[in-house]
């Protein structure tokens, strides 16, 4: 057959800038079934790219299409209805279609080569044993400790055990041999369906329940509830209730740390199919889940951002966990907020959405206001203990031992005589974040970056934590030539040793990026802190978030102030909520719990809104200070950012972006304005600024800002991205 009378398709591939591209089909797969959503293997330039199907509407004959190279599929691989949303996720963001369809894909479907995904196997105890059985069946030290784990902690992959014991593997298939484990490969369902805890849902978390439950098409919702208010409980009866009927939920979490946990208490409660689906997976164990997920063979899947991609068969509900996490948002390449997706997602396929947070974002908050969401509220702990009581301390006031007060030094002593935990939380990890000179106030910075470098002991070395360029420490000072140089201020590397120096018969468990560095020592960790034994945690945001420790009684935050100082409108914003989140973590079970926030501006109003009053309080403060001064969630905002190495090239590309869109009325553009951190690993960073007072216009002038770069190619030795929707402003 000539070129000219071949069936024309459109693919859309996995590259930055194309959106679709055209390409005939040859005659050996004319007979083959092609539809939408199958994958196919295209050239493109000089590479072989495997793409996906999104249009048979026959297109234009031009002399220089290229033909397909080979169909990947027989059935379809992704579902139209999966298209048909990522249309419109494409249109939302203003990101190249291509690129769009293929974060949703995991990236073991995007290689040809690659063969049948490989089987897995999960285990979990067996439910009807006593302990006496166990103690005269088990005689290795080994194998007990598998099997107590897997009873905490299953249904889990002997990969994921190799903590406990690094023979895992061989320990389980013992145990199987037993008879005292159940294989599966899938995770989870066995013989016996796991009943419920033996309490009743409270007055709120019923209303909550029945409402969502009775709700139908789609809704979204606002499980605004304090820490400890049973909030999970309100997910697991909703999950359990609809995989009873045979359809599937989606739990979207912020991050892998937090994942076990929500997944535990899913898989164990549920009597269904439960799997995770994170960045920390293996290729093959992300393509499963997925593929799962799609044929209908799982129920559940319990995952971090990317999953709000995922396909499924009979989808009924989403749910976001701590709605106002960051790590929702994609930081890098296509910058999508899972949050507000699942929201578009569930509106697309008529579901309902549930949003959930003790803190929930003011974008939020502001539409539980408005009435655009249902606002359920659960104000009780489940517990009946009240939330814990908040004390200021103005540091001003008090001697500081390397960073700690005694009169905290002396609290944490007591909560530990009488068995408890403490935890010490200071976003700052390192031994400090300054070094200076005594004499001339010299501070040493990173030479690629705008930052100070951060002293490490341990190594003995400065590090500039936006680069992670490592750098001796000067003998004399650069400037004048002093000897006196001397570290500045507290990370939480020194506030470990303070602590093990003033609390010499403490045992101390430090947790930041420096200490624990892998998932499996993140777990670990987690385990060692849950047997309950009295201990101060000292760490960073890896501490704040989710997880339950039945044995902590107070909480000490060291230091909030730089907050007041930001640039950034949601500064406040963010340090309410992580107050909040670490102080939840205190008084979770039968004990009272306490926090300390040490601080140098005691005075400030932000303290007595939120804790004079509360987060309502403090929320509706603030969003009112939002109209008055027209900033998200009052207005719309976007922002391109740019970097280059040459300052010049950068300002004047940005310059002409903003001179030549046409101007709107209802659209400020703010800029070219340096980024917060000017110097980033040597090259230089700028912002343009679009605040608007309604989404279209936003569009319209965004669009036009892409037109015109894409079109005059102004954009040579830049790069540059779009972010919709920003969450800060860096
Ligand atoms: P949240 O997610 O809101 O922080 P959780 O769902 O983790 O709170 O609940 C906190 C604790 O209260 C958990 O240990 C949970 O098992 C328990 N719990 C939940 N609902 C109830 C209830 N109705 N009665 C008693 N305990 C409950
Ligand atoms: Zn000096
Ligand atoms: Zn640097």
């Amino acid at each position: 057959m000539p070129d000219s009378d071949k069936k024309i398709i459109r693919v859309a591939l996995p590259i930055p800038f194309a959106d679709t591209l055209s390409y005939l089909v040859p005659d050996h797969l004319c007979d083959k079934p092609i539809d939408i959503g199958m994958r196919v293997v295209v050239p493109f330039i000089n590479k072989q790219l495997v793409a996906v199907i999104v249009s048979l509407s026959p297109g234009d004959y031009t002399k220089n299409l290229k033909h397909i190279i080979e169909l990947l599929d027989k059935d379809i691989f992704l579902p139209l209805k999966n298209i048909e949303f990522m249309k419109k996720v494409h249109l939302y963001y203003l990101q190249p279609f291509g690129e769009v369809i293929f974060s949703g894909i995991p990236k073991w479907f995007k290689n040809k080569n690659n063969p049948e995904l490989p089987k897995e196997i999960w285990w979990q105890v067996k439910e009807n044993f006593s302990d006496k059985e166990i103690e005269t069946l088990l005689k290795s030290e080994k194998q007990k400790n598998i099997f107590n784990y897997l009873r905490d902690y299953g249904p889990l992959q002997s990969r994921s055990m190799t903590h406990v014991d690094s023979s895992s593997s061989s320990q389980c298939q013992s145990l199987f041999k037993k008879g005292l484990l159940v294989q599966s490969e899938l995770c989870f369902v066995d013989a016996h369906p796991p009943a419920d805890p033996d309490f009743t849902l409270t007055t709120d978390q019923q209303k909550a329940f029945d409402a969502i439950n009775n709700s139908s098409g789609f809704n979204t919702f606002l499980l605004d509830g304090i820490t400890g208010s049973g909030k999970t409980e309100v997910y697991i009866r909703l999950v359990k209730q609809f995989v009873t009927n045979k359809q599937q939920a989606l739990v979207l979490v912020p991050e892998i740390g937090l994942t076990p946990q929500l997944f535990h208490e899913f898989a164990k409660r549920i009597h269904g199919r439960v799997a995770v689906l994170h960045s920390g997976l293996t290729d093959a164990a992300r393509a499963r889940a997925w593929q799962k997920a799609k044929s209908g063979e799982i129920d559940v899947i319990v995952a971090t951002r990317s999953g709000i991609f995922t396909p499924f068969a009979n989808l009924a509900i989403i749910i976001v966990d701590e709605e106002h996490d960051l790590s929702f948002k994609q930081q890098d390449g296509f910058r999508y907020s899972a949050r507000d997706l699942a929201v578009m997602r569930a509106q697309f396929e008529n579901l309902p959405v549930i949003l959930g947070s003790a803190t929930p974002s003011l974008e939020t908050f502001n539409n539980a206001q408005n009435g655009k969401y249902h606002w359920l509220k659960l104000r009780e702990r489940t517990n009946k203990q009240n939330l814990p009581a908040i004390k200021i301390l103005d540091v001003r006031k008090h001697k500081m031992l390397k960073g700690l007060s005694k009169a905290v030094l002396g609290q944490i002593d007591q909560e530990l005589q009488q068995g408890n935990q403490a935890l010490v939380f200071l976003n700052r990890r390192g031994w400090s974040p300054k070094i200076t000179c005594q004499d001339c106030g010299w501070v040493a910075e990173c030479d690629h970056c705008d930052t100070y470098l951060t002293y490490h002991k341990y190594m003995d070395r400065l590090r500039c934590h936006h680069c992670e360029r490592i750098y001796g420490i000067p003998e004399f000072c650069p400037q004048c030539g002093s000897q006196k140089i001397e570290t500045m201020g507290v990370g939480t590397e020194k506030l470990h040793k303070g602590l093990a120096e003033n609390l010499p018969n403490a045992e101390i468990i430090r947790v930041d990026r420096d200490t624990v560095k892998t998932s499996n020592q993140w777990q670990k960790t987690v385990d060692e802190i849950k047997t309950g034994k009295p201990c101060v945690l000292v760490g960073t945001q890896m501490l704040s978030k989710g997880h339950d420790f039945p044995n902590l009684t107070l909480v000490v935050i060291v230091n909030v102030d730089n907050s007041f100082y930001s640039l950034d409108f949601r500064a406040t914003e963010h340090l309410s909520q992580l107050m909040i989140q670490v102080s939840g973590r205190a008084g979770r079970k039968h004990k009272k719990g306490q926090v300390i926030i040490q601080t140098q501006c005691p005075q400030n109003e932000f303290f007595e809104l939120l804790l004079g009053k509360n987060y309502q309080e403090y929320a509706t403060h603030e969003l009112k200070l939002r109209q008055q001064v027209g900033f998200p969630p009052a207005s719309f905002m976007s922002i391109i950012r740019a970097r280059c190495k040459d300052e010049k090239k950068l300002e004047s590309f940005l310059e002409t972006v903003s001179n030549n869109i046409p101007q709107d009325p209802n659209v400020s553009v703010l800029g070219p304005i340096p980024a917060p951190i000017y110097k980033k690993m040597g090259q230089y960073q700028m912002q343009l600024i679009f605040n608007a007072n309604n989404r279209k216009s936003l569009h319209q002038s965004l669009k036009n800002a892409l037109t015109m770069i894409r079109k005059d190619k102004i954009d040579n030795g830049i790069i540059w991205n779009l972010d919709i929707d920003p969450v800060n402003l860096s």
